[in-house]
């Protein structure tokens, strides 16, 4: 799932980037409002992570331009103020959730996942595909009754492939979402992936679509 944090404390956000990217995620981060606002347009991220404090536009800016755009990614809002005026005030401009600083990181991550959930396209709880059944919560794959222990970066593309049933994704697509958006990755990164998945989960779960990507049967 592709993340950003918008965050003008460095320290902050690269512990920030740096958890989520170990749990899984691909990360980018902005360093100020409008630099958040357009990278949210056009990056095509699964939620935003989003401070209210920021220069050149804050929290608040970013998010009611963005829903006034109709643009309708999930947002998790950041603040150090602790009224709960300004709580108000973020769910009021469109943030679908809102977290006081300082928070611990495991908290953000439960948020994050639920507001993952209720995304447009992400809306199951528990994700399947024949007998593999991806629980986003507990981060836990079965195949039948049997537990399957997989790396984050393979449960992070198992993950993506599960929320798009039916649909032939490209491998530049996995590349954006799946990989971290700083790191050189080959394209046949995705391949060897792809291998490990049908190796642990049996062959038949991703099916090869040649020349386009990758499919996940419903
Ligand atoms: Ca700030």
């Amino acid at each position: 799932m592709r993340l950003l944090v918008v965050e003008d404390e460095a320290r902050f956000a690269h512990a920030l980037r740096r958890g989520l990217v170990a749990d899984g995620f691909n990360v980018e981060v902005a360093s100020d409002g409008a630099a958040g606002l357009e990278l949210a347009r056009y990056g095509d991220f699964d939620a935003v992570v989003l401070d209210v404090m920021l220069p050149r536009l804050s929290g608040y800016d970013v998010v009611r331009t963005l829903r006034q755009e109709e643009n309708w990614v999930p947002v998790l809002m950041l603040s150090a103020k602790d009224g709960e005026h300004d709580q108000a005030d973020g769910l009021d401009v469109g943030a679908d959730d809102y977290l006081t600083k300082p928070f611990s990181y495991v908290v953000l991550l439960a948020r994050l996942r639920a507001l993952l959930r209720r995304a447009p396209d992400a809306r199951p709880t528990v994700l399947a595909a024949g007998d593999v059944r991806l629980d986003p919560a507990t981060r836990s794959v079965t195949v039948g009754e049997q537990p399957v222990t997989l790396t984050p970066r393979e449960f992070g593309l198992l993950e993506y492939l599960l929320r798009r049933p039916g649909r032939v994704i490209t491998k530049i697509e996995i590349l954006d979402h799946v990989w971290d958006a700083a790191a050189e990755v080959n394209p046949n990164a995705v391949e060897v992936y792809v291998g490990y998945l049908r190796r642990k989960l049996g062959r038949h779960l991703v099916e090869t679509v040649r020349g386009v990507g990758y499919r996940v049967e419903p």
